[in-house]
């Protein structure tokens, strides 16, 4: 059985290497109802050159074809707050994932409203770790980042910072 502490930690652990590998740190992972580990992945932006392998979309993909039962009851572990890619493919929405845990939402808020309001449980561990390793890729990748959630020039959530010049 796979504790949210667990989950969150593999989820990490995925976002760690994708770091090291020099892409995007967000990791994920999918946990069924009876807390078996179903599949993990990672946002493969930079190393894939793909647009759409973010951390969920890479997890599902991992996790292979399921028939809907797999799914019901099923938490996504997540280091960020999903962004609109993620979420809004309607993965999560799709296939009844019933909880999203995300590790932090400072560096970054997604579509956790969007979630909330059809249905899906979103519990927010504001995760030190998620955070540093974030904070850290941000201040190293500005540009990579800004691909990432697709803007231009960074929009900063977190007090004190300005967009680089
Ligand atoms: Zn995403």
């Amino acid at each position: 059985m796979i504790t949210d502490k667990e989950g969150l930690q593999l989820a990490y652990e995925e976002a760690k290497a994708s770091f090291d590998e020099g892409g995007v740190p967000i990791g994920a992972a999918l946990v069924s109802a009876d807390g078996k580990l179903l599949g993990k992945g990672r946002n493969q932006r930079v190393q894939l050159g793909s647009p759409i392998h973010h951390g969920e979309t890479s997890t599902l993909l991992n996790t292979g074809r399921l028939p809907a039962s797999a799914y019901k009851g099923s938490t996504m572990y997540t280091t960020l707050s999903p962004c609109d890619m993620s979420q809004g493919t309607g993965a999560c929405i799709l296939y009844g994932i019933a909880r999203v845990v995300i590790g932090e939402n400072k560096t970054f808020l997604g579509g956790e409203a969007y979630l909330k309001q059809r249905g899906v449980e979103v519990v927010v561990l504001d995760d030190s770790e998620c955070r540093a390793l974030m904070e850290a890729f941000i201040e190293k990748s500005p540009e990579l980042w800004n691909e990432d959630i697709g803007v231009e020039e960074r929009v900063y959530s977190k007090e004190g910072h300005s967009a680089p010049a």
